[in-house]
């Protein structure tokens, strides 16, 4: 028995699926103590898009540290905090149009989570949100009450309240017309549905099932909020920092949510760190009010802001793009050999699933991955979908690299059924 399984809590996951002991790791390869290599087409479920110890990322981190730059400082001032917010401003937020104030909440996706919703509340002095089929915004009761898996939402031990699902682009495969649910319950006073605060959503739903939504249905639940005086809040934890393709996943629906959700790769290197962004008029907080020890954590801020230096000219979102295509036609290639076992893709940029009809195969197929050294995660409520997360800085030999361990694993497991 390691040390893992006598004192480490039984709450444990990842390393059920990768039972090994890494060691270190270097772009998108991690290795492990008995000298083996892995390539990972999971970054850090997100939160690795520049990939590991990326080395501008990494001298900077250096230099700071060696420097006594301040590490811990909850939100009073620091250089490294002025520094991020100057250059966020100018290569995120200015370029887009863009006039958001920016909140630090505790570090965690679901942190930002909370402070969104709670924001949502106090400007509008209603309680009801609306989430969707299948969302996953984290494991604290606010963003529980929004997540729809039946497992996770198991574990609150309390009620989840103050939260309504709606069906999410697709949902009922093209027949009804969007929104008709949602409006009608709107619009009629007998509905039982409270004036929501606000809508929260992810533009592709990462542990849902790697589910996109079109662009005209953003479009059309921006509209649908506006329409209501309803707060839209995209969460985009997983989808952002240029997972999709541009730096913010809304971008191509040609929306602006009155509040966004960052973490995960906003850190660049791993390090913990959220944002919530929201508009300027929504900025009701009093001093304090939604306050946190760990909104300081000044070695993010400057590794967030040397990853803000890749995304400088231009070329980080077409690369992306391009890549996204190339993972399309290896999947393209899996989904024709395996015809006969319902395959299908879907995704957008460095984001994309693959599922079979039979629900139970995508395990294996990760299981036999992980033997022949590729990191693949599931995602889906039955585990159902192969879920390919490669970083951003992954190249096109180790894209290609990596899906041909998935095609081997994928005729191996179809061997053996
Ligand atoms: N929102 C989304 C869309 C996520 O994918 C996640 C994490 N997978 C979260 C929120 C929660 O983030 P964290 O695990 O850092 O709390």
């Amino acid at each position: 028995m390691t040390v893992f399984e006598t004192l480490e809590s039984e709450v444990r996951s990842y390393c059920r699926s990768w039972p090994t002991v890494f060691t270190h790791a270097r772009g998108s390869r991690m290795h492990d103590e008995n000298g083996r290599t892995y390539l990972d087409f999971f970054a850090g479920a997100g939160a690795l898009n520049y990939g590991h110890n990326h080395p501008l990322l990494k001298r900077a981190l250096l230099d700071y540290l060696e420097s006594d730059g301040v590490t811990h400082s909850l939100d009073m001032s620091t250089v490294a905090k002025r520094t991020f917010l100057e250059r966020f401003d100018e290569v995120v937020l200015e370029p887009r149009g863009l006039d958001y104030k920016v909140q630090f909440p505790g570090p965690t996706g679901a942190n930002t989570v909370e402070s969104a919703l709670k924001l949502a509340r106090k400007v509008t002095g209603r309680e009801a949100v609306i989430g969707f089929t299948n969302a996953f915004h984290g494991m604290t009761l606010g963003a529980l009450a929004v997540t729809g898996n039946a497992k996770k939402r198991a574990g609150a031990g309390i009620p989840l309240v103050h939260a309504t699902p709606m069906p999410y682009d697709n949902y009922f495969d093209g027949q009804l017309p969007d929104f008709i649910w949602l409006e009608r319950l709107l619009t009629d006073g007998g509905s039982g549905l409270n004036l929501p605060a606000a809508v929260i959503v992810e533009t592709v739903q990462g542990e849902g099932g790697v589910n996109v939504a079109r662009s005209e249905w953003l479009r059309a639940l921006a509209d649908l909020c506006r329409r209501h005086d309803i707060l839209l809040i995209v969460d985009d934890v997983q989808m952002g920092c240029g997972r999709t393709g541009p730096f913010f996943s809304f971008e191509p629906a040609g929306i602006t949510p009155d509040i966004v959700c960052l973490s995960k790769s906003i850190g660049g290197y791993g390090l913990p760190m959220a944002l919530t962004l929201f508009r300027r008029d929504l900025d009701v907080w009093e001093p304090g009010e939604h306050n946190g020890t760990f909104r300081g954590n000044n070695p993010a801020f400057v590794t967030a802001t040397a990853a803000l230096d890749l995304w400088a000219d231009g070329s980080l979102e077409k690369q992306t793009t391009l890549k996204g295509e190339l993972i399309e036609r290896h999947l393209d290639d899996i989904v024709t050999e395996h015809a006969e076992l319902g395959a299908s893709r879907r995704g957008r940029g460095l984001i994309q699933g693959l599922t079979f009809a039979d629900t139970s195969f995508a395990d294996a197929v990760c299981a036999r991955s992980f033997e022949d050294g590729l990191l693949v995660e599931t995602s889906g409520f039955e585990s159902e979908v192969v879920k390919l997360m490669p970083a951003l800085t992954t190249t096109e030999d180790e894209l290609d690299e990596g899906m041909g361990i998935l095609a081997n694993a994928v005729r191996a497991v179809r061997a053996a059924a």
